[in-house]
Parts: structure tokens; C-alpha cells; sequence
């Protein structure tokens, strides 16, 4: 899932982001999608999240899932809730890195396009 040279992934949300005429002059420098990423970039609990997601995976055999919220429930088992967007963005940066597969339904999706519920799979050792 190499980026397209027009396209990069956003440090914050994990989205991709097509090139705009708008970035003409800086697209080499582009991170963040929206101001709102740009504000947030990644926090403490976004990395704890993407660290969550691989430590819930490591534990199970190759091949099942996890559901995104299962993170946020794990790490904050009070204010879970709040989570829930943090771990769709963790779980796309991890997807985008290649870490991870994103699914819904079992099959492999584009986590950037992804609505409702998305399962996150970790990538079998041997694939490119
Ligand atoms: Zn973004």
C-alpha cells in the first residue's frame, strides 16, 4: 500500500490526503490534513492507543481481529467513550504504516473511507 506521489497520509488522523492546489508551494511539507490535525497532531493518548491496538493483537493467534473500540475501552476503561475517534485515527496510522490491515465485514478496506465499525487485523509476517 505504497502512497500514490500525490497522495500522503496524515500524521494526526491517519486519512489520506490527495494533493490540493492549495499545497502547490509546500505539499513537501504537508503533515496534517485540517487545522483541526494540525492543532491536534499526536498526543500522548494517540500513541498509548497505537501501542494498545498492537499489544491487543500480539495476543491473539494471526488472522483474528480486534474492533478499534476495544483499545479505547482498555486504555480508559471510564472515559472510553471519548476515545473512540483517537482510536480510528491510531488505527489508520497503524494501517498506513502497514502494520496492521483494516476490515469490515472481513474484507481488507481503505481505512480512510471506512463508516461504522471497522476490525483491525494483524498482518500476517510474510506479506510484502
Ligand atoms: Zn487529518
Amino acid at each position: 500500500m505504497t502512497p500514490h506521489p500525490d497522495e500522503k497520509t496524515c500524521q494526526s488522523c491517519g486519512r489520506t490526503m490527495a494533493w490540493r492546489k492549495s499545497w502547490k508551494n509546500n505539499w513537501d511539507e504537508v503533515k496534517y490534513c485540517s487545522a483541526a490535525c494540525r492543532r491536534r497532531k499526536i498526543r500522548k493518548v494517540d500513541q498509548a492507543l497505537e501501542d494498545k491496538i498492537l499489544e491487543l493483537l500480539e495476543n491473539k493467534p494471526t488472522g483474528s481481529s480486534i474492533c478499534s473500540s476495544e483499545a479505547a475501552q482498555e486504555l480508559d476503561p471510564s472515559a472510553w467513550q471519548e476515545l473512540l475517534e483517537p482510536a480510528r485515527s491510531a488505527a489508520r496510522r497503524l494501517a498506513s504504516k502497514g502494520e496492521i490491515h483494516v476490515t469490515q465485514q472481513g474484507q481488507s478496506i481503505h481505512p480512510s473511507t471506512a463508516k461504522g465499525p471497522i476490525q483491525l487485523v494483524k498482518r500476517p509476517p510474510q506479506s510484502h
